[in-house]
């Protein structure tokens, strides 16, 4: 994993997508676009500026990044292809995660 140092584990909550309209979404980790919905936003707890108290992704609802990247997945392929290798849909997915790990384990320590 390209981050240095330790992660701890966090617990998510998954608020799923119920906006009236079908929109296209982007999944801010493996960056699979959906053509109508298919991501969620995923939040935990912290302790953020102005009083926020969660932080948040709109991510692929089934946490199934690994599997969209490499096009495993049984439902339509991502309505955006990108033309990257594998190993960097690897590499940008663990990054993603790992950044949002570290922020998120680093407000945590302010409760
Ligand atoms: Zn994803």
């Amino acid at each position: 994993m390209p981050i240095n140092g330790e992660l701890r584990g966090m617990q998510l909550r998954r608020m799923k997508n119920h906006s009236a309209r079908p929109r296209t979404h982007m999944c801010s980790w493996c960056h699979h676009v959906y053509r109508s919905r298919g991501t969620a936003m995923f939040s935990t707890q912290v302790v953020g500026t102005d009083g926020r108290r969660r932080i948040g992704n709109y991510i692929c609802q089934n946490l199934d990044c690994s599997i969209r990247i490499r096009n495993l997945a049984s439902d339509p392929p991502t309505y955006l292809p990108e033309t990257i290798e594998l190993s960097h849909k690897v590499w940008r997915l663990q990054t993603n995660i790992g950044s949002f790990m570290a922020r998120a384990n680093l407000l945590a320590d302010l409760l």
